[in-house]
């Protein structure tokens, strides 16, 4: 199965790319988490994308297709992909579709979590992500059983550095005007399929899922 998941920042999207890589075994490609890693262990192409994730602003087109095309070369995707935070814009999603033809690997499915924003703000502000494994909590709705303390593995909680208020607002205004538009990009290709995201990601899950039975 090959999946592009579409929805604003605090959507659900790593939630449920989590649930779905469990139960299908597909390659989860999150461009927000390569990106990070490449921050972390200073690359020029994490010192490029910087300013850009601070600011909440999209990271340069050519430097996130580089960073999809690295990651398919140097993995299996027998079972198939699932992308997650790409493609943010038409020009990303016709990189996609051309690198994809190119594979005989086409999307199959693009879902999109429709969030409404006060749902999305409260996720997003109050959200909480392990150092070590990447596990997501969040303050209110999924809290850790010990405060900053990542269940899953013990690792250190941090709150993401583009997890404030004002860049939030940017990532949205983003995402209205540039990523939303994805949505008709994949309705005219017959491929999408929307799911109410402002459930608890429990039925989020539950939803999507059923999808995929
Ligand atoms: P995310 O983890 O998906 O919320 O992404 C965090 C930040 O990484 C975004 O606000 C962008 O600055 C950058 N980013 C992630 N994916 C992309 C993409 N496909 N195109 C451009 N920038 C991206």
């Amino acid at each position: 199965m090959r999946i592009i998941l579409l929805g604003a920042p605090g959507a659900g999207k790593g939630t449920l790319a989590t649930a779905i890589k469990a139960k299908l075994g597909v390659l989860h490609i999150s461009t927000g988490d390569l990106l990070r890693e490449e921050l972390k262990n200073k690359t020029p192409l994490g010192l490029e994308a910087k300013k850009f994730i601070e600011a909440g602003t999209l990271v340069p087109d050519s430097l996130v297709i580089q960073l999809i095309e690295n990651k398919l070369a140097a993995s299996d995707i027998v079972k198939g992909y699932m992308l997650d935070g790409f493609p943010r814009n038409k020009a990303q999603a016709e990189a996609l579709d051309a690198m994809m033809t190119k594979r005989q690997q086409p999307v199959d499915i693009a879902l999109y979590l429709e969030a409404s924003l006060p749902v999305v703000l409260q996720r997003l502000t109050g959200r909480r992500v392990c150092r070590a494994c990447g596990a997501v909590f969040h303050l209110t709705n999924m809290p850790p059983r010990q405060a900053g303390v990542c269940d899953a593995c013990g690792g250190e909680l941090y709150q993401r550095t583009d997890d404030n208020e004002e860049t939030i607002k940017k990532r949205m205004d983003v995402f209205l005007d540039t990523t939303r538009p994805m949505i008709e990009y994949y309705r005219a290709q017959n491929k999408l399929v929307t799911v109410n995201a402002d459930q608890e990601s429990t039925e989020v899950v539950k939803a999507a899922l059923k999808l995929f039975s």
